[in-house]
């Protein structure tokens, strides 16, 4: 039920729906994989580059104020916001970059969005002494022009892709398009629990740091087990690295809050269990926004990194069988939720993070009693965010 079976398959989700062109490319990458997690000396470095330079473990933080103001269950935050360059996403990048050294590749290239899972390689790759390219719709590079500065800056080569709606998808598609030609020196470093296999499972491992810190912490701070874990769901990773170090504890139960934009009846969101269909995207089988011919829709949301027309197989899975629930959050809830957390506890939380956060406010107190612990993972930090927050609270109230 926790592992995929040979085949990378959740259930009947996930697997490897892949051109024939990459399917020895990601064979060769299960197995280095596989045998770099399983070595001592891989998982040493790894925890050295976690804690010194990432700057783990990241606190748990009972956030005292919100939990007096809700009035409900005691609410720990999991600050992934102070990790280095602002969010969860360099805990699988300094990962990969470390495999892709491992397997002797001097590239890496990876897709981005806002840019922070570029801005998280660009990073690692500067760390490690890597070329480093970031394919990214030329639509996003306009809108997030900062984080395009910070890869630069790094010394990593962005470029614009201009295909279709020129965003996360056509990046990814450019990516494994580059990735075919130049796969005997080049790593792809994919930025979240997505795609082919073993893509799903490896990066969920590099994620689960998350949860078995918190577990950990939580057992030490309050000697018992949270009632639930709750965390944002874009690609998945956040939530399955804090979700999946406590699935077993059948008691514990996990909640993934995706983006509900403008509301599931407006058709402009990006909440996959509420509106989708399972088919396939990107090398993966799972819940796909698709119209009656089965082709993608746009989705929207406020926060960029939540704004994605499938969802990780794993999640998928943890649906049907019940073990975790989904549940949505619309953008005038997110940014409610934002100046919220900011005046209760001085937090400037990402977008994404905060769909978390406003699902808590709207149901915790009715769930849960005073007696009881929910953890949320605040995945990152929200100065990335200001300018985009200005703007849409300026189109409002115009
Ligand atoms: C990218 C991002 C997300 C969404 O990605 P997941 O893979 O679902 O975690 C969430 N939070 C932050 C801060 C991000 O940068």
């Amino acid at each position: 039920m926790t592992e995929p079976d040979r085949q990378g398959r959740f259930g009947p989700y996930g697997g490897v729906y892949v051109p024939e062109t990459l399917m020895e490319p990601l064979r060769e990458l299960d197995c280095e994989y596989r045998r770099a997690w399983r070595d001592p000396a891989f998982r040493r470095e790894l925890n050295h580059y976690l804690k010194h330079y990432v700057g783990r473990p990241t606190p748990l933080y009972l956030a005292a104020r919100m939990t007096a103001a809700l009035g409900g269950p005691r609410i720990y935050l999991k600050r992934e916001d102070l990790c280095h360059t602002g969010a969860h996403k360099i805990n699988n990048s300094l990962a990969q970059c470390l495999l892709a050294r491992r397997m002797g590749k001097r590239r890496v290239i990876a897709e981005t969005g806002a840019g922070q899972h570029g801005v998280a390689t660009a990073t690692c790759a500067a760390l490690f002494g890597l070329e480093c390219v970031v394919y990214m719709g030329r639509v996003d590079m306009a809108r997030q022009a900062l984080n395009v500065f910070r890869m630069q800056a790094l010394g990593a080569e962005v470029v614009a892709v201009t295909a279709g709606q020129q965003t996360l998808k056509e990046a990814i598609s450019e990516a494994m398009r580059d990735w075919v030609t130049n796969v005997r020196q080049t790593h792809y470093v994919l930025g979240t629990a997505y795609g082919a296999a073993p893509y799903p499972e490896m990066v969920r491992n590099f994620q689960s740091v998350i949860g078995v810190e918190a577990r950990r912490q939580i057992l030490a701070q309050e000697g018992r087990l949270p009632a639930a874990l709750v965390a944002c769901v874009g690609g998945g990773s956040n939530a399955i690295g804090l979700f999946h170090p406590f699935l077993r504890d059948r008691r514990v139960a996990l909640i993934g809050v995706e983006a509900g934009g403008l509301g599931i009846r407006s058709g402009q969101h990006a909440a996959r269990f509420a509106d989708g269909r399972v088919g396939v995207l990107q090398g993966t089988r799972t819940y796909v926004l698709q119209d009656g011919e089965g082709q993608i829709r746009l989705t929207h949301s406020v926060s960029a990194g939540l704004d994605y027309a499938a969802v990780g197989p794993e999640h998928a899975w943890l649906h049907d069988t019940g073990r975790a629930e989904y549940s949505y959050v619309t953008d005038d809830e997110a940014v409610a939720a934002f100046h919220q957390l900011a005046r209760w506890e001085g937090l400037l939380s990402a977008l994404e993070s905060i769909h978390a956060v406003a699902w808590v406010i709207r149901h915790a107190r009715r769930r849960w009693s005073k007696r009881d612990l929910v953890i949320v993972n605040l995945s990152g930090r929200g100065d990335k965010d200001v300018q985009q927050i200005a703007a849409w609270e300026q189109s409002h109230e115009a």
